[in-house]
């Protein structure tokens, strides 16, 4: 049997599908099938070409790493979930988007999303479903997978480990708790998500961000408490006025940079209160540059980066899906559903760099 694959093969061109035969999983390996892919920030800074100094594997890069899918074939000796779940073929799974080497100081230390040895996947090598723009995706033995509970509707699962993993990461790794305000630059996949979880871990109040109006609509339904159009408040200053306006004139305890735009952080200093964290998360491009006045950061301001989560955090997240997902519009994020095989259709239909979209989360069905 055969599968496909989508692979950047050169930047700035459309995607090319490759087809690999599905190898049969190695003992203690699952061979997932994948039933949704989420088209993900990072994934359109590749396509967009923003990542030109990151060089391509010869072969390409498999493409996507968000995603859900069911159980195709166990590797023997696998007849549990990470948990301790048993799990038979059909099950629906969220497993960790992160796949370290196991064998460096921050897997050591159990930084796995932080591992040095983390590369682009390769096209063409076993075995060849690395990615998840794909029909199946490998499962090396012992990699966390979690079985989603019943009762959760597909539709809510593909953002699961990514955008909620990542948002959940970075609040966690700024403090947010009870009674803190919170802004969040970027009303996306990412933003929506971390909206939810702001108001859960307590926040008072959430300021969010954001050029598109269905997106802030959308946020203000996830719990934001005030909403700022960048397009009427179009200067970093009139923002930051803002902001004081609405956090009583002391500023705000996190920033969360969800856009990937190097002069929010910037911006995003001037908002927070003495002693507030300002969380990067969005700015994944690399050899962008923005000026900050250091001075700025001496009553106790912190900057601190947040990529991706350890995979402990997915069962918490399903178990956060269960309590709310009655409560909050999950079931909107996901706005649009492609075949796999129009991706070269799907990314220039979700692209939200200077201009609008109706797309909040684009996914690509197999
Ligand atoms: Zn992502
Ligand atoms: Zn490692």
């Amino acid at each position: 049997m055969k599968g496909r694959v989508v692979i950047c093969k050169e930047y700035s061109k459309p995607f090319e599908i490759e087809e690999f035969d599905v190898p049969d999983p190695e003992p203690g390996a699952v061979m997932l099938r994948m039933t949704q892919a989420g088209i993900c920030g990072s994934d359109l800074h590749t396509w967009r070409g923003d990542q030109v100094n990151v060089p391509l594997p010869p072969t390409g890069r498999v493409m996507g790493h968000e995603g859900t899918g069911v159980v195709d074939k166990l590797g023997s000796g696998v007849t549990t979930d990470t948990l301790g779940v048993p799990i038979v073929e059909g099950d629906r799974i969220v497993y960790a988007a992160v796949f370290p080497c196991h064998h460096c100081h921050m897997c050591l230390k159990n930084n796995t999303n932080w591992c040095v040895n983390r590369g682009y996947a390769a096209g063409g090598v076993y075995p060849y479903f690395t990615g998840t723009y794909a029909d199946f995706l490998y499962l090396p033995p012992r990699h966390p997978f979690f079985r989603v509970p019943d009762e959760l509707p597909d539709d809510l699962l593909g953002p699961v480990n990514c955008a909620m993993g990542t948002v959940t990461t970075g609040l966690q790794r700024a403090g947010a708790k009870e009674g803190d305000f919170v802004v969040i630059q970027g009303a996306g996949g990412l933003g929506l998500h971390a909206i939810a979880m702001a108001k859960d871990m307590g926040a008072d109040r959430v300021i969010v961000l954001d050029r598109l109006a269905n997106r802030l609509e959308l946020a203000e339904e996830f719990g934001a408490d005030y909403t700022i159009n960048i397009e009427e408040f179009n200067t970093a200053e009139t923002r930051v006025e803002r902001v004081k306006e609405l956090t009583d004139g002391r500023g705000t305890d996190v920033v969360m940079e969800l856009v990937g735009r190097a002069e929010l952080l910037a911006e995003g200093i001037d908002m927070l209160s003495n002693g507030g964290t300002f969380v990067e998360i969005g700015d994944i491009v690399r050899g962008r540059e923005v000026s900050i006045d250091p001075s700025k950061l001496l009553a106790g301001k912190s900057i601190v980066g947040s990529l991706m989560y350890r995979p402990e955090l997915l069962p918490t997240l399903l178990n956060f899906l269960v309590r709310t997902q009655h409560k909050l519009p999950f079931h909107k994020i996901v706005s649009h559903k492609f075949p796999l095989a129009e991706v070269n259709e799907a990314f220039p239909q979700a692209e939200w760099n200077s201009r609008q979209t109706d797309i909040t989360r684009a996914m690509l069905v197999p």
